[in-house]
């Protein structure tokens, strides 16, 4: 097995995922363990630990957002939708590859826990 990350493991499809966007520097699939009815993980296809590593001026954080737009608008969610990034371990982070939650198709609750 190789050493990549989890994720660098589904952008090379060592491991399958079920995608629902792909383009040249994002990648989206359902989570492995759903949060709400609807629950995407966007990635993009360079890893970076987590969002702090991300370096100032990177266009990679706005792109993901215009995807995270897009995707919900695919997925139908027109009642709205929350975005997550959990960042490090108190953040609950638990995979170090850089990703969007999308949650939605149900009242998110607020706080989180
Ligand atoms: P984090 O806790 O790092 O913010 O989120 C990681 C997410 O990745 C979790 O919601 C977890 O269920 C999901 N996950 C972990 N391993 C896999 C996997 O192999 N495939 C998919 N589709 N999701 C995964
Ligand atoms: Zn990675």
């Amino acid at each position: 097995m190789s050493n990549l990350c989890t994720f660098c493991k589904i952008l090379q499809k060592e491991i399958p995922a079920n995608v629902v966007y792909e383009d040249d520097k994002v990648l989206a699939f359902t989570d492995i363990r759903p949060a709400a009815p609807t629950h995407v993980l966007l990635i993009p296809k360079t890893h970076y630990d987590s969002i702090s590593d991300v370096p100032a001026g990177d266009p990679i954080l706005s792109y993901m957002a215009h995807c995270a737009t897009k995707i919900a608008g695919q997925l139908g969610l027109r009642e709205g939708y929350r975005l997550v990034v959990n960042v490090g371990d108190n953040g609950g982070q638990t995979v170090y590859h850089l990703h969007l939650h999308l949650l939605g198709g149900r009242f998110m609750a607020w706080p989180p826990g």
